[in-house]
């Protein structure tokens, strides 16, 4: 029987501090806005889990539609057949992605989603007969999931090099990152829109007739909440145009109204040509991600009537799943009743003045936002990376609130039914935690 003594012999969470040491950390409820602990105690909530439950936790509405489904049609496959909530759900999907991309394939996680669309982009070039465009580029410090192609455009070298080689043919834009031209800017900096020009520099190298695409999260999440440069994302999309490479936006923390929009590609008023999810698609209840692609992609990936098919096989034994569909469904309309991406923009400009009352508190050497994601990075200690931060983690988990560190950031993205009472609980907490800090 596993005891709080001799947990980690049967399971172990995946953070670099993974130990539970003395202590494990054991949620056994939710509801709203905050956990449950094994010993009772409730947790503020100010990361949506892992920036997904979007929709707050214990929805009643997604819980009745998953039982509902379980109950009435367990499992179908997505292989030359289907199911009615799989089609009402990419059809309402659909509806919400600007521009045409109208075609939506069902994964179970963002790492699926993104291996998804690198594959898609590498096929749809081969199918319009040019050539073998399989180059890709990703950015340094973007994050994109831990499958072989996620780690391979990603830009955290640590994440892939024991890996080897990887991907053929991965290059990395600069990060748009300067803490010292950007420090305690807030919303996009107005420094950085030139690195986007680096990608003119790759595409010469490498020459365009070998590149298949550029993958960007519009907001980088998981490595400390990096914030386009104003003009960057717009640029990116130029140079794509100019050349014929697809541009691929991965808004598996940006999507389902993060920056008060629906998606950050309404956000910034940029078209990709194709765009990932998972996360908020089911508010974190039952693992989903998707994928949007316009038509002519999707039929030279899927349609093996469509000219010049390669042959080949794409898809998940879970891809949309009854249960994780009924799960997405009901969430998109608790997002759609309560109106939440809008409230998300109402509430932005209160969650910035909050976040940006810490100026000045020892040890902050920077404070970022966009939307309703936020960011503290904290001086490291010299020789003790991520020391410091993790040690904010563990002292406002004791004070009753869930954040979480990246490095020496503090990244933080409640759900977005949050009042502002409980922003003003979140930085009180936070602030008196932050003084404490050696
Ligand atoms: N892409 C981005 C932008 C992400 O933030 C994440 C997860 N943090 C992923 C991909 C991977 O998603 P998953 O963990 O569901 O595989």
């Amino acid at each position: 029987e596993p005891s709080p003594n001799n947990m980690e012999a049967f399971w172990m969470p995946f953070t670099a501090n993974r130990q539970f040491k003395s202590k494990p950390r054991l949620f056994v409820s939710a509801e709203n806005m905050h956990y449950t602990t094994i010993e009772g105690r409730k947790v503020l909530d100010a990361t949506a889990g892992l920036w997904c439950c979007n929709a707050g936790h214990g929805r009643k509405k997604i819980t009745e539609a998953v039982s509902k489904q379980i109950a009435n049609l367990d499992y179908a496959p997505a292989f030359q057949m289907g199911h009615p909530a799989a089609f009402q759900l990419a059809s309402r999907l659909a509806a919400m992605m600007p521009g045409d991309l109208d075609h939506v394939f069902f994964t179970n996680s963002g790492s699926e989603s993104v291996d998804t669309a690198l594959k898609m982009a590498i096929a749809y070039h081969r199918a319009k007969g040019q050539g073998t465009r399989q180059r890709l580029i990703g950015r340094e410090r973007g994050y994109h999931g831990v499958g072989f192609g996620g780690i391979s455009v990603g830009g955290i070298v640590s994440n892939r090099k024991v890996f080897g080689s990887l991907l053929n043919g991965v290059d990395h834009l600069p990060h748009t990152f300067n803490l010292k031209e950007q420090a305690f800017s807030r919303g996009q900096p107005a420094w950085g829109a030139h690195l986007a020009d680096e990608l003119e520099r790759i595409v010469t190298l490498h020459d365009a007739s070998n590149i298949a695409a550029v993958i960007v999260e519009p907001v980088a999440g998981s490595t400390g909440v990096l914030l386009p440069p104003q003009g960057y994302l717009q640029k990116l999309r130029q140079i794509c145009d100019k050349h014929g490479i697809l541009l691929i936006f991965d808004e598996v923390i940006t999507g389902f109204g993060r920056l008060g929009k629906s998606f950050a590609t309404e956000y910034f008023g940029v078209q990709p040509d194709i765009v990932t999810s998972a996360k908020g698609l089911t508010s974190g209840t039952i693992p989903m991600g998707c994928v949007w692609v316009r038509k002519g992609i999707y039929d030279a990936f899927m349609d093996s009537a469509a000219e010049n098919m390669i042959e080949l096989f794409h898809g998940y034994t879970y891809s949309a799943h009854p249960v994780a569909c009924a799960a997405a469904l009901a969430t998109l309309d608790i997002y759609k009743d309560e109106d939440l991406f809008n409230r998300a923009n109402e509430l932005a400009p209160y969650w910035e003045e909050a976040l940006h009352g810490l100026k000045g508190t020892k040890n902050v050497i920077d404070l970022r936002n966009l939307g309703m994601i936020g960011a503290i990075e904290l001086e490291p200690i010299p020789g003790k990376p991520t020391a410091r931060a993790f040690d904010a983690f563990l002292k406002c988990y004791e004070k009753g609130l869930l954040i979480r560190t990246t490095g020496d950031i503090i990244a933080l993205s409640p759900p977005l039914i949050a009042e502002k009472s409980h922003i003003d609980q979140i930085f009180d907490i936070l602030s008196g935690v932050l003084k404490t800090l050696d």
